[in-house]
């Protein structure tokens, strides 16, 4: 208001001023009232064109970008336009600090690994992230504004979201080779709809596995359980020799046996998963491991196979004893099982130049067929089912093996041809393998001689191992390093090879 008073005031001396200059000419020309009416309307009418264009240039500038600053010619326009300036300075800031609101609010749902899509009444895309976009095979900005039911081919979403009942979300199969979609919608706004979306699939698939999972264990274990029961009923019903008895009971001891190697294996797998990985400090001699593998392997042959050992001296991997065991034990027990008598089977330590290493496990039996290779390490898959019972195994050997292996960081390869044989390598990162001259390093931290331990070790080795090894190479007698080649290995050229854990 402090503009009104001086405006009004500066309103009249203008008027007394035009009104007194019309009186002095009007006097001159004896006519002074006449004058001073005419001077006086010129002063309003000059003071009303001035203040039209000061209003003029101030509703010019409100028409513009309002770039520059307001117009800020007299008391009263000047006091408007720095107002008006002021308000729409402050408007476009808040428009600013609610775009960048707007823009943080969009980029944190953008990183949202979930797809987020907001749905006009007409089911008109408003708004979508890219992972939303992914799931719907859409894309954000060309399809903005378009009705989402004339996009996603995917006839039970379209049926879920023209039904209207969101309490459960839908499932449907992603755009291209994309796998399975979960949907749900809430409502909010003026009938606008929040579309949440996720890739299900590898939930899907665990659960298909799940499924499968306990279908066969269910199988594996009703197969021994009826033959038992068949057993058990005969022993009931008929009168049996005892010859006929003492059979019948071997072949339920047979089965007993069946399902507890089965048993055992499920639960190592359970005890693999469940566990924390082992670390990288605890230290096992390979020698030593190889030792205790032959063990196994010589009962389980009995004779019947050329069993070689090239046991290292100076090697130790980092992991867990046991489960390092197991997995040379699954392989070299394969090997023998698989491999017909008079064959023969290969454990070697392979100490490589980037300071890796691997355990080979080779055998001149039957090969597996290349299509049968990516499929070894899943659980219960058999190449020949009745071969694989018939000697005694579970169809999860390969598995173990493939845990061990992830768990220790490393790998299993598989190399093989029908009818040429199979190696089974085993192979282990750098930062998990030490030998002689890392051992030298530490020997000084090493209370007993470390010479001493690994030469009771590797003479143990020697002592143990068949007449096979005494007729090998000076070389490989000395068990230093002893090789099987990849090109020496009748698998190894040309032969398929699978990864199993990668
Ligand atoms: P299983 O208990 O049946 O041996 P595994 O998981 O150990 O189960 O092996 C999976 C399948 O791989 C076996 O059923 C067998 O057909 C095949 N296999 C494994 N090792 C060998 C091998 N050394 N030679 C030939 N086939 C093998």
């Amino acid at each position: 208001m402090e503009w009104l008073i001086p405006r009004i005031l500066s309103s009249l001396l203008w008027v007394l001023l035009t009104g007194s200059a019309g009186l002095w000419l009007g006097n001159l020309y004896g006519l002074p009232g006449v004058g001073a009416l005419i001077g006086s309307a010129l002063g309003v009418l000059l003071h009303s064109v001035v203040d039209a264009a000061r209003a003029e240039r101030l509703v010019q500038w409100l028409r513009g970008k309002q770039v520059n600053s307001a117009p800020r010619a007299g008391e009263f326009w000047g006091e408007v336009g720095y107002r008006v300036e002021r308000s729409v300075r402050r408007l476009e800031r808040s428009v600013i600090d609610e775009n960048e609101k707007l823009a943080q609010f969009l980029s944190a749902i953008e990183a949202s690994p979930n797809g987020v899509m907001l749905l006009d009444a007409g089911d008109q895309i408003e708004w979508c992230n890219s992972e939303a976009a992914d799931h719907f095979g859409l894309d954000p900005r060309r399809d903005k504004r378009q009705r989402v039911t004339n996009l996603v081919r995917a006839p039970a979403f379209v049926a879920y979201l023209q039904r209207g009942a969101f309490e459960e979300a839908v499932v449907f199969p992603g755009p291209g080779s994309r796998g399975s979609v979960s949907v749900l919608v809430r409502r909010y706004g003026q009938g606008m709809k929040l579309v949440l979306s996720q890739d299900v699939t590898e939930r899907e698939r665990n659960d298909a596995m799940r499924r499968d999972f306990v279908a066969n264990v269910s199988h594996e274990i009703r197969t021994p359980l009826t033959v038992l029961g068949g057993f058990i009923e005969t022993m009931v019903n008929l009168q049996l020799s005892d010859a006929e008895r003492r059979r019948v009971m071997e072949l339920m001891a047979q089965q007993t046996v069946r399902m507890q190697s089965l048993v055992g294996d499920l639960l190592t797998l359970a005890q693999l998963e469940g566990s924390p990985r082992p670390t990288a400090d605890r230290w096992v001699d390979v020698a030593r491991l190889f030792l205790q593998v032959q063990a196994d392997a010589q009962a389980l042959s009995a004779g019947r196979h050329q069993l070689l050992f090239n046991a290292p001296v100076d090697v130790q991997l980092a992991g867990a004893e046991v489960e390092l065991i197991s997995a040379v034990v699954n392989l070299v027990t394969n090997a023998v099982r698989y491999t017909p008598a008079g064959g023969s089977v290969t454990v070697s330590w392979l100490n490589r130049s980037d300071g890796s290493g691997e355990i080979d496990v080779q055998d001149d039996g039957p090969g597996i067929a290349r299509e049968h290779l990516p499929r070894l390490t899943e659980r219960f898959y058999r190449v020949d089912g009745s071969r694989s019972r018939d000697t005694g195994g579970t169809g999860l050997g390969l598995s173990i093996v493939k845990h061990v292996m992830l768990r220790h960081g490393g790998e299993l390869e598989v190399l093989s041809e029908v009818g040429k044989g199979s190696t089974f390598k085993l192979q282990f990162p750098s930062s998990r393998v030490r030998s002689s001259a890392s051992l030298a390093a530490h020997a000084a931290t090493v209370p007993a001689t470390l010479a001493a331990t690994l030469a009771a070790t590797h003479a143990a080795t020697q002592a143990a191992t068949p007449a096979a090894i005494l007729a090998a190479t000076p070389t490989q007698a000395e068990g230093a390093n002893v090789l099987s080649a990849p090109a020496q290995n009748p698998t190894a050229q040309n032969a398929p090879v699978f990864n199993a854990t990668r």
